[in-house]
């Protein structure tokens, strides 16, 4: 069902509350990367423009349901009034006397910043106190916030029980445009390439992409050490989920049903635990012996990943394909950086999810050459594996909007 949009509403006049993702890095009392301020930079415009008086909310970090100084949004708010060349006032705290005295006060075209609203234990049990106090004089619900959609919270699902009209912002509305094509319709051939450290967490988008039968699955980062294991390789001191190995073999069983094609690294750069980095070496994955790590795909399986790229119509990206934060086993992840950038210019639809998989991208400054990059890594891949998401579904449906 598609969802009421904030372009579909009257915005004059009225209170809007909108969620967003301000989870960005804070050292020093100053912010670094602002990608995830700028994004939510259209919908509030959009609604101060529109004559709407703004409340803006996010959590950043995760503080334990306290107040904590280091996770304060006061640099956000620094940053929020430089990009929108107006000043945006701040409440100490998302909710209370002094918040709800401000918030009668806002007229039309100003914006308040609430404080971390994981200050408050409520916002993640999902407090229908805590949301209600959130909710307080508000006429318009906005969620703006994909990176947290996944997640029933009270600023993300339980604040919609306590205002009237509850709709998607524009970030989130181009997200499930965009995702809702690929479950829909996918163009082929549509290759999923996924990685990072534990299948635990990516099983469930496995099994629904070789149930929509991805014509190719490409899987790389520690995750394949656990598909080797299970095989009956030996992967040495690599990051291996024991537990997983049943899955992993029952995974390739699907694939090999339904005709996808699995794609596991062949080689990959190893150093000896005891004297890491003098001791880099690739080397194919058979002759990895008991003393070794596996730490990223090496040139041979970067160089055959590349070729199952071509050609295709849809690609989505998710994970690392090796511990990229440490140079050089940044290079496998680097290298599908420039194979999905290349395989969009060749007329592939590309989408890449998830803070890892995104920062390769910006670091390599391709980040023009991607079709779409989602702001909800999380998010993304439950939407993808066709799983409700309680942000999104806790908003009116667009035929609903005058019955909410
Ligand atoms: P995930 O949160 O599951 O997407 O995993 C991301 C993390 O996986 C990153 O921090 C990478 O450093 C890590 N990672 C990927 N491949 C490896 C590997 N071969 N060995 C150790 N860590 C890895």
């Amino acid at each position: 069902m598609k969802k009421l949009s904030i372009q579909n509403l009257d915005l004059k006049g009225k209170t809007v509350f909108v969620r967003v993702d301000f989870n960005v890095p804070v050292t020093g009392g100053e912010v670094g990367d602002d990608t995830r301020i700028r994004g939510a930079l259209p919908t509030i415009r959009l609604a101060i423009e529109n004559g709407a008086a703004v409340i803006v909310a996010s959590h950043l970090g995760r503080p334990k349901g306290v107040p904590e100084d280091r996770l304060s949004l006061k640099p956000v708010r620094v940053r929020l009034s430089e990009l929108l060349g107006t000043d945006v006032l701040f409440a100490e705290d998302c909710v209370g006397d002094q918040t709800e005295e401000m918030r009668k006060k806002l007229v039309s075209g100003q914006i308040l910043l609430l404080e971390n609203l994981r200050f408050h234990e409520g916002e993640k049990k999902n407090s229908p106190e805590f949301a209600e106090a959130l909710a307080k004089g508000v006429d318009i619900y906005i969620n703006d916030a994909f990176g947290t959609a996944h997640r029933a919270h009270a600023s993300t699902a339980g604040i919609t029980e306590f205002v009237a009209t509850c709709a998607a912002g524009l970030l989130v509305e181009k997200e499930l445009e965009v995702l809702g094509k690929i479950v829909s319709a996918p163009q082929r051939p549509f290759v999923a390439i996924l990685g990072g450290a534990k299948v635990s967490d990516k099983i469930p988008i496995i099994k629904s992409l070789i149930k929509q039968k991805v014509n190719k699955l490409l899987i790389g980062g520690a995750m394949a050490y656990t598909f080797f294991k299970a095989e009956g390789y030996t992967v040495g001191k690599s990051l291996v989920e024991d537990e997983m190995m049943p899955t992993a073999l029952e995974i390739k069983k699907m694939a090999e049903e339904a005709g996808v094609e699995l794609f596991l690294p062949s080689d990959h750069q190893v150093v000896d635990s005891y004297d890491p980095l003098n001791s880099r070496r690739v080397m194919p994955i058979e002759f990895t012996n008991a003393g070794l790590v596996g730490l990223d795909i090496g040139p041979e399986s970067a160089a055959r990943f590349e070729a199952a790229l071509e050609g295709a119509k849809t690609i989505i990206w998710n994970g690392p394909m090796g511990m990229f934060e440490e140079k050089p086993f940044d290079e496998g992840t680097n290298a599908i950086a420039e194979a999905v950038a290349k395989a969009t210019e060749n007329g592939a639809f590309s989408v890449v999810g998830g803070g890892d998989s995104v920062s390769a991208i910006n670091q390599a400054g391709l980040s023009e050459s991607i079709s779409h990059i989602s702001t909800g890594g999380g998010a993304a891949l439950e939407f993808l594996s066709g799983n409700d998401l309680p942000g999104i579904s806790a908003l009116d449906d667009v035929k609903a909007q005058n019955t909410h």
